[in-house]
């Protein structure tokens, strides 16, 4: 079973995936797209990097702030909705 893992995909798995606790194979394949995708890398530092700053709670699951979260899933979606660049003309 082989599914694409889209932007929106990795809106959703991202907490899972820095808390390490997705299967090998969805992990890769999230890997794989923030490889080759920038809006969500620039999600996945932004989400580390608030996590960093969330506290030093080592056993817990780190919870963000919903506002923040909210904030970074709409910078990520109005990423992904940009229209592509026009082809330049001659
Ligand atoms: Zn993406």
């Amino acid at each position: 079973m082989k599914s694409e893992i889209t932007c929106k995909d990795c809106v959703d798995l991202l907490m899972d995936y820095i808390d390490h606790s997705l299967d090998p194979g969805t992990y890769s394949r999230l890997d794989d797209h923030l490889h080759s995708c920038p809006p969500c890398i620039h999600f996945l530092k932004s989400y580390r990097k608030c996590s960093e700053l969330s506290g030093q709670l080592k056993d817990q699951r780190v919870q963000i702030p919903l506002e923040l979260e909210n904030r970074l899933k709409g910078f990520l979606k109005a990423e992904i909705a940009k229209p592509e660049p026009p082809a330049s003309k001659h």
